[in-house]
């Protein structure tokens, strides 16, 4: 891109959302053939799109489509309030793939009335759609809630989701529990591709997500698509993890998936690289079932040294974790770790998406094989355009010295924590013999990430980093843990609602270190609790102590893991990681409200056109669309 300067990050700005856009800088490097490939995955990333809203709430395709319908067929004052307000819902709605806030996971509440909803639909022809919409759409008490996480509470009854049709949390659990056969040292991940059902004869049985089962329509066109990318792939490495994908795609065979997932892990090279299958269970309370997504890479030559480095020390981080000797690994399967730029979003990451990821989940292939990690840094570097200018980091630094080094290392600060906590954080470690993921039920993805995150925090404050060449000082270490303790107890509390409590697993996480850290802190004054004009700040005293209570943390979390010690698990979490203090939140919220800033994001992705020459396509373009609405309704279409 010649015009960085001009290029517009951020398109608009509703309710709590603001729409960004990414660059693609490395796509401007690639082959023709290359490009061609990137066209075919960035396909078979959008074809899956429908899949998720399903899995999300059975309910709404049905509402989108009325909501599209609308919105082409409207011919009245595009100005009326009414109309505004109609729209800013439909906005909610396709950012949110349905009707759940796709972070709070509340059902998003409409501020027009039934009779303007009524006469809507009257006008775009689409009033049979009406009866049980109109209380997905209108009925507050209704599936209010995407995913329950409430403890005592049955999780599968209260969750709005459609993973379960008619069965209850204990059903669900003993179903799951009766395949689980502890000897087996390669398990499937049960549950992951398919709703459970109780039919009318009171039977339990799964409906298989595949071509020709559930979603049938849909992955055929992901098939296709692959199919179609095929002879395109970096090498024969690809070709063959791709076949197993179509294979599994086909059947619905888990054996097939954690097939395609060990050989995938192997194409280490590949400048192209896609994720593309039914794979985060955070949309299911008891962690069984993945929503489907798709994220199309491609390799960042430049910053993928700085993981490299850490890539190939991983056995001396694991050596010196402060972890107990029994629960470290004494060798550490292959971890690549690389920076990657996204080329497409698709289904659970978009338009929201994660800005690293690490693959596979399956425990036993991570142990055996190791892992895939990325660090996805153009949504990283747009993120940070876009916020530079929002006013966030002068309402909640305490004085001058922490706004510079945020401003000077915040921005690598925060990438080496993600390069740390998904390269080496998630691989580290390992289970004792017999205790399986599962022994943390509905807890175990915020401890999952809280250890990931004191490993992080752990590591980037070790001169180590600073001798690899990875940070040039440890005031980068600095920035990093301002911005967490910053991020942990005051501004992340922007992103949930007065009176409410944390439930998403990230958002706990980073509270529970946070607010753990500051109580056993206080005596020593390592994090300290200042006042100004009414506002409130932590401000951290003594940065090596903090370490040093991190890794504390992390010695106790990673015990809680590898013992599967639940009651621990809980304790920790529902002490530090859910509550909210109510004064502070409103504080914050009214601090917050005061800059006009959105706190969520989400991208708008670029689209890819084909080059034709003779009835063939020669090469791709790349163009950078600026109306998340006009995606959203081309998209469905
Ligand atoms: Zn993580």
């Amino acid at each position: 891109m010649k015009n960085k300067d001009e290029f517009r990050w951020q398109t608009e700005q509703f309710d709590d959302i603001k729409i960004l856009r990414y660059q693609v800088p490395a796509f401007e490097q690639l082959t023709a053939r290359e490009r061609i490939f990137v066209y075919y995955l960035s396909r078979a990333a959008l074809a899956g799109r429908d899949i998720l809203w399903d899995q999300n709430c059975r309910y709404n395709l049905a509402l989108r489509r009325v909501l599209e319908q609308v919105i082409r067929q409207y011919s009245g004052n595009q100005e009326d309030v009414d109309f505004q307000n109609f729209m800013l819902y439909a906005k909610k709605v396709f950012f949110a793939n349905g009707i759940h806030h796709h972070y709070s996971m509340d059902k998003f509440v409409p501020h027009f009335s039934r009779e303007y909803w009524r006469k809507l639909l009257a006008d775009a022809g689409c009033e049979d759609a009406g009866g049980e919409l109109e209380r997905v759409v209108f009925e507050p008490a209704y599936l209010v809630k995407r995913v329950l996480l409430e403890e005592g509470k049955d999780l599968i009854a209260g969750s709005a989701n459609n993973y379960y049709q008619s069965v209850t949390q204990q059903e669900a659990e003993d179903f799951y529990k009766r395949q689980t056969d502890e000897t087996e040292t390669c398990p499937v991940s049960k549950g992951l591709n398919s709703t459970l059902v109780k039919d009318e004869d009171g039977i339990i049985r799964e409906q298989v997500w595949k071509v020709g089962g559930k979603y049938g329509n849909e992955l055929q066109q992901v098939v296709y698509w692959l199919e179609q990318a095929l002879p395109y792939a970096c090498n024969e490495q690809q070709q063959k993890a791709m076949r197993l994908l179509i294979e599994y795609y086909q059947t619905g065979d888990l054996k097939l998936f954690d097939q395609y997932s060990i050989e995938w892990l192997k194409d280490t090279d590949s400048k192209i690289d896609f994720i593309n299958g039914f794979i985060e269970v955070y949309g299911d309370a008891l962690a069984y079932k993945a929503s489907w997504e798709s994220v199309v890479e491609i390799v960042d030559n430049e910053a993928c040294e700085r993981t490299k480095r850490l890539a190939q020390n991983a056995l001396w981080f694991e050596g010196h974790a402060p972890i107990d000797e029994r629960f470290k690994k004494t060798e550490v399967q292959g971890i690549t770790a690389r920076v990657m730029q996204v080329a497409m979003l698709g289904g659970d990451c978009h338009p929201a998406t994660p800005i690293g990821i690490n693959l596979p989940n399956a425990e036993w292939i991570r142990e055996q094989y190791g892992s895939k990690s990325v660090t996805l840094d153009n949504i990283t570097y747009a993120y940070d355009q876009a916020a530079s200018a929002s006013g966030v980091l002068d309402e909640f630094a305490w004085d001058d010295e922490e706004k510079r080094l945020a401003r000077e290392f915040g921005s690598l600060g925060s990438n080496v924590h993600t390069d740390l906590h998904e390269c080496l954080g998630h691989g580290s470690g390992k289970m004792m013999p017999g205790v399986t993921t599962e022994a943390l039920r509905n807890y175990y993805s915020t401890i999952e990430e809280a250890r990931a995150d004191l490993f992080a925090l752990y590591y980037i404050m070790d001169n180590k980093l600073v001798e690899l060449g990875v940070i040039p000082s440890l005031d980068v270490a600095k920035a990093e843990y301002n911005n967490y303790i910053r991020n942990g107890l005051l501004v992340q509390l922007t992103r949930i609602k007065p009176g409410c409590q944390l439930e998403e697993a990230h958002m706990r996480n980073r509270q529970a270190i946070a607010a753990w850290a500051y109580e056993k802190g206080k005596s020593g004054k390592v994090i300290e609790r200042m006042e100004r004009d009414g506002k409130t700040y932590f401000v951290i005293r003594d940065y090596l102590e903090l370490r040093n209570l991190f890794g504390q943390l992390l010695r106790e979390v990673q015990r809680i893991k590898s013992e599967g010690d639940y009651e621990a698990a809980r304790e920790f979490i529902e002490t530090y990681g859910v509550k909210v203090d109510k004064s502070l939140h409103e504080e914050v919220l009214s601090r917050y409200e005061k800059l006009g800033v959105a706190p969520y994001a989400g991208f708008i992705n670029p689209e890819y056109q084909p080059v034709m020459e003779d009835g063939h396509m020669v090469d791709v373009r790349i163009v950078y669309p600026d109306d998340f609405l006009t995606q959203m309704l081309a998209y469905g279409e």
